[in-house]
C-alpha cells in the first residue's frame, strides 16, 4: 500500500488550458529505439517552405478552434534544435498572429545536446523560448552509444550548464532499465543527474517499440531489456531519489519541485484541448460539446504537399463522442499524482465506476480515492497503468 501523500493542484485543475504543438519532424540520426514521427534527410531542408507550411496550418486550425488564449507552446520532434532561430520566430509569431499569447506564456522547445551551439540558443531565447528540454538520455559514455546518440557526456553538460545559463527554466531527459543496468549503477548515475537538474526532469524507461532496430534485436534474443521485478525496483529507487531532493513524480515518468511542472504536458494529461501543428501532429479541439481529435500527415513532404494545395496537413479528423472522450480523460488523468477528477468522468461516460472493480482495484493497493471527487493511481498502480485503465474503462 502506498503512503497517502496530499493532492497538490498546479494551476487550476479546472482549467487545463489550451495548447499549441509544433512538431519539427528531422533528426540527425535515427535512434534505434526510437518510433516517434523523426526522419533523417541527406540535403538541407527547406525551412522557410516549412514555416510558411507551418503558418497555412495554423489559419485552418484557429479556424477550428477559434479565438483561444494559448497557455503553452511545445517546439517537440524530431529534433526542434535543428531549425534556425529565425525559424523559431516565425512559428511564434504565427500562433501570436492566431491566437492570444499571454505574457506568462511557457514556451519550451526540445533540444539535443549534439545540435546544441550557444549561438542558436541565444537566438531561441531572443525569440521567445522560455524553457528548453534537453535529451541527455544517458550520462555514460557507452550507454549513449548504445542508445545510438551523437552526443557524449562533456556534450550533454556542456549543453545542460548552457540551457541552465540562458533559459528561465529547463528539463532533461534520461533513459533508464537499459541492458544489463544494476539498480547500483542507475542510483549512481541518478544521483549525479539530479546535481545537474534545475527543477524538473523527465525519467522514462526503455521500451520496445514494434518496427525498431531494437524490437529486431529484442525478439531475436540479442538485446534483453529488465523483466518486470527489475523494471519495479528501479522505478522505485527512481522515485526514492527525486523525492528526497524535493522532485517528486507528478506523472509516470515526470518530476518537477512543486510549480516547475510543464505546463504544456498538464494540458494533455488534464484533458484540456491542444492545437497539433506539424507532420504528424496531433490534436484535441473542443467544439461546443463535441472533441475533435485531428491527426496530420506524418511524411514531411506528403504533409508540405498537402498543406500548399488545400491549406492543411490532416489526414484525419474524428468526433469524440462523450464516451470516448471519458476513455481518454482516465487514460490520461490517471498518469497524474493528483489523479483525474471522477466527477467529469461520470459527466462524460454517464455513470459511476464499476463498484466491484473499483473495490478491487483499492483493496491491492492499485488506486486510492482523494475526497469524493478524485481517484489516483498509487504507485503501485503505476507500474500496471495500462490494466488499471482498461479495468476502470470497461
Ligand atoms: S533524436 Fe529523438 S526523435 Fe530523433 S531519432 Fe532520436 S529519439 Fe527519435
Amino acid at each position: 500500500m502506498s503512503k497517502k501523500t496530499p493532492l497538490t493542484t498546479i494551476g487550476d485543475v479546472t482549467d487545463p488550458g489550451f495548447g499549441v504543438y509544433v512538431h519539427w519532424p528531422f533528426c540527425a540520426a535515427k535512434c534505434p529505439y526510437c518510433d516517434f514521427n523523426s526522419h533523417v534527410r541527406h540535403q538541407p531542408v527547406d525551412q522557410p517552405r516549412f514555416v510558411e507550411g507551418f503558418l497555412r496550418e495554423m489559419a485552418a486550425v484557429r479556424a477550428l478552434s477559434g479565438p483561444r488564449t494559448v497557455t503553452s507552446i511545445f517546439l517537440g520532434g524530431g529534433t526542434p534544435s535543428l531549425m534556425e532561430p529565425a525559424t523559431v520566430e516565425a512559428i511564434l509569431n504565427g500562433i501570436a498572429g492566431h491566437w492570444h499569447m499571454p505574457d506568462d506564456i511557457e514556451i519550451t522547445m526540445e533540444a539535443n545536446p549534439s545540435s546544441v551551439e550557444a549561438t542558436r540558443f541565444y537566438g531561441y531565447r531572443a525569440a521567445g523560448v522560455n524553457r528548453v528540454s534537453l535529451g541527455v538520455q544517458a550520462l555514460n559514455n557507452r550507454d549513449l552509444k548504445f542508445l545510438g546518440r551523437l552526443h557524449n557526456v562533456e556534450d550533454a553538460l556542456k549543453a545542460v550548464r548552457l540551457a541552465r545559463d540562458i533559459f528561465p527554466r529547463m528539463s532533461f531527459d534520461l533513459i533508464y532499465a537499459r541492458p544489463d543496468q544494476t539498480v547500483e549503477d542507475w542510483e549512481r548515475e541518478l544521483k549525479e543527474a539530479v546535481s545537474y537538474a534545475v527543477d524538473h526532469l523527465s525519467l522514462y524507461q526503455l521500451t520496445i517499440e514494434e518496427g525498431t532496430p531494437f524490437y529486431g534485436l529484442h525478439k531475436a534474443g540479442k538485446l534483453i531489456v529488465p523483466d518486470g521485478e527489475q523494471s519495479a525496483v528501479l522505478y522505485e529507487a527512481t522515485q526514492e531519489i527525486t523525492a528526497a531532493i524535493g522532485m517528486p513524480a507528478y506523472e509516470v515518468s515526470n518530476h518537477a519541485q512543486p510549480g516547475a511542472e510543464s505546463r504544456h504536458n498538464l494540458t494533455y494529461w488534464r484533458y484540456g484541448d491542444y492545437a497539433g501543428i506539424g507532420p504528424g501532429a496531433h490534436g484535441r479541439l473542443s467544439v461546443g460539446a463535441e472533441k475533435v481529435a485531428t491527426a496530420t500527415e506524418r511524411n514531411p513532404e506528403a504533409w508540405l504537399r498537402l498543406v500548399e494545395e488545400r491549406g492543411d496537413g490532416i489526414a484525419e479528423r474524428e468526433l469524440l463522442d462523450p464516451e470516448a472522450q471519458a476513455d481518454e480523460l482516465l487514460l490520461m488523468g490517471l498518469r497524474l499524482r493528483e489523479g483525474v477528477d471522477l466527477s467529469r468522468w461520470q459527466m462524460l461516460s454517464g455513470r459511476d465506476p464499476d463498484p466491484d472493480r473499483e473495490r478491487f482495484l483499492i483493496e491491492h493497493g492499485f488506486i486510492e480515492r482523494l475526497g469524493n471527487s478524485r481517484l489516483r493511481c498509487t504507485p503501485a498502480g503505476m507500474l500496471i497503468l495500462d490494466s488499471v485503465v482498461a479495468d476502470l474503462a470497461c
